[in-house]
């Protein structure tokens, strides 16, 4: 007999299989001995009072064995015979474009700028080391793009739920533990994410496709109106492309604006890091002193709210997490956050950013220095760039972070001291409130100090703001139709993911990444 049943219940009762089969078997009126598996289909923690509870739906075997796989399976099938696609970027875009094409019986062939998802890990630890960022291997570029070195947190706001469940059964394939299938808040880590990212590259290589690392895109070939093929370290690869290179590839923005491919400004988030002590967050949201004892996982935050007509907002928060140093060139600083899978560490952050809307920014203001001329689509880009290149100069040139208290900085004092960070390349006291741009620093202050009120003790000097946090998504939308998902006006060129203005985070980017695939296989099916 397999039944299924909604329960709440407390954290050491589901934390522990035993306690939990021995629960339902007094609850359900059973005979614990003949509960043969017991399968947690979606999991939350209820937070919002003192008594923190867990919600299950699980699904109960007795006297009977699961027959089936805890995830669903894809088949990979030959394609190594079949008609190519290019697909630029080996993101989660460009991964699960890959895997969708070679379903649909073409072959994937994936370009990307950066090393394998191992080798990269080498250029990461010397960030910290050198204070250098290597332009083609750092936390944006090489295999598995901005995604493989993130937190690997993979709830989306997107609510195309068979979209979703689909990216997230893919990943369990490739060795993600089924918890991300039960969970609210599913989250892989960043420590398991390398390896489910080599797993998806071995089935690419298995069913007959092809993956070029330090190979990156420079130039597409156009005949007429059509897309054939791209120029990459100086070869030739035909066929469609889908163009899955994320939101710092700058280069790539900067060239469609040369080649005049229609591009347009996109409205952006920017701010700083904001970092916590761990416990401090955990006794804040499970309104515990003792914080989140034996059964709970670190505490998450999310707050939002309107200063001056725009949002302000946490994002991309990393409980138990690190602040990294994400920039992709020289002379840049960008921070950004990433969690291992059992969130542990002594610091929680996230990301506390102000909406920035193109309208916001006068060119004038901030000149994109090698394209006046075309600088009206990179104008967010240019914005950002200039945001980059400032907090560095505040950072002693070097790729330590400009930092002050929270409180400090609402109050527009400087800090005299920081308190220890996960930043492994150091940070440095600095005043944000004078130098960050006056209408972001304003709404800042005002988001803070909404959001003291609403959790009491969030606002703190034992939290520390580290600047900038600037890569939220992409300044530029690439132009697409948006039935067939083709460039407005380039035929065989498919934008895709985050880069194209399409995606935020690793799920929507897969999501888009297979329906780019499932429109240039319906494209090439009417061509021939
Ligand atoms: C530190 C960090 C933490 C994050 N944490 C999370 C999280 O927890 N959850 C979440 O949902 N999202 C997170 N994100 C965001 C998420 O990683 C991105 O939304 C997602 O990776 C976008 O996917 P994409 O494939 O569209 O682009 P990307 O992941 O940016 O991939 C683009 C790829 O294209 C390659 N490329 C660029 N230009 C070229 C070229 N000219 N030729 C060849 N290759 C090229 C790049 O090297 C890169 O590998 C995080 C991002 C960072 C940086």
């Amino acid at each position: 007999m397999v039944n299924e049943y909604q329960i709440r219940v407390q954290p050491h009762v589901a934390a522990n299989e035993q306690a939990l089969r021995s629960y339902l078997a007094d609850e359900y009126g059973f005979d614990v001995r003949t509960v043969t598996a017991v399968r947690i289909l979606r999991r939350s923690i209820d937070a919002r009072q003192r008594t923190i509870f867990v919600n299950l739906k699980v699904r109960v075997y007795i006297n009977e064995q699961p027959q089936q796989d805890e995830f669903v399976r894809t088949e990979y099938p030959d394609v190594s015979s079949r008609p190519q696609v290019i697909v630029v970027g080996a993101g989660p875009s460009g991964l699960f474009a890959a895997l969708r094409l070679i379903e649909l019986g073409l072959r994937p062939i994936v370009l990307e700028r950066g090393k394998d998802v191992h080798e990269r890990k080498k250029d990461l630890a010397q960030i910290a080391k050198t204070q250098q960022v290597d332009g083609e291997s750092n936390y944006c570029f090489g295999e598995g793009g901005a995604g493989a070195y993130s937190d690997g947190k993979l709830y989306t706001r997107s609510k195309k739920r068979g979209s979703i469940e689909k990216i997230l059964n893919v990943f369990c394939q490739h060795g993600a533990s089924t918890n991300i299938l039960a969970d609210a808040h599913p989250h892989i880590g960043t420590d398991k994410l390398p390896r489910v990212i080599e797993n998806m590259r071995n089935t690419i290589l298995r069913s007959g496709g092809e993956v070029h690392f330090q190979t990156k895109m420079t130039q597409l070939i156009i005949k007429g109106d059509c897309v054939i093929g791209c120029l990459a370290a100086d070869q030739e690869f035909l066929g469609p492309v889908i163009l899955a290179t994320g939101h710092s590839a700058r280069d790539v923005y900067r060239y469609l604006a040369e080649a005049k491919i229609d591009i347009e400004a996109k409205g952006i988030a920017v701010g700083v890091r904001l970092e916590h002590p761990s416990e401090l967050i955990d006794q804040i949201q499970y309104h515990n002193r003792q914080g989140r004892g034996k059964y709970l996982p670190a505490a998450e935050y999310s707050f939002v709210t309107q200063v001056d007509g725009r949002g302000v907002y946490s994002f991309c928060m990393c409980p138990g997490g690190f602040v990294i140093p994400a920039a992709t060139d020289k002379e840049q600083i960008v921070v950004n956050g990433m969690s291992p899978s059992n969130r542990g560490g002594q610091w929680s952050n996230s990301g506390m950013v102000v909406e920035i809307r193109p309208e916001d920014i006068n060119p004038a203001d901030y000149p994109s220095p090698s394209h006046s001329l075309t600088s009206s689509p990179l104008r967010v880009l240019a914005f950002q760039e200039q945001l980059e290149r400032d907090c560095w100069q505040q950072g002693n040139r070097r790729q330590t972070a400009p930092a002050q208290r929270m409180a400090d900085f609402v109050n527009n004092r400087l800090s005299y001291d920081l308190p220890k960070s996960s930043y492994a390349p150091g940070l440095i006291s600095s005043p944000l409130h004078f130098w960050l741009p006056k209408f972001i620093s304003h709404r800042l202050q005002e988001g803070f100090k909404a959001f003291g009120r609403m959790s009491h003790g969030f606002l703190t000097n034992e939290a520390t703001m580290i600047g900038v946090e600037t890569r939220t998504s992409s300044p530029v939308r690439i132009l697409r139709d948006g039935e067939t998902l083709m460039h407005v006006r380039i035929q065989g060129l498919f934008p895709c993911g985050e880069g194209a203005g399409y995606a935020g985070g690793i799920v929507s980017a897969g999501v888009d990444g297979e329906r780019c695939a499932d429109m240039c296989a319906q494209w090439l099916s009417q061509c021939s």
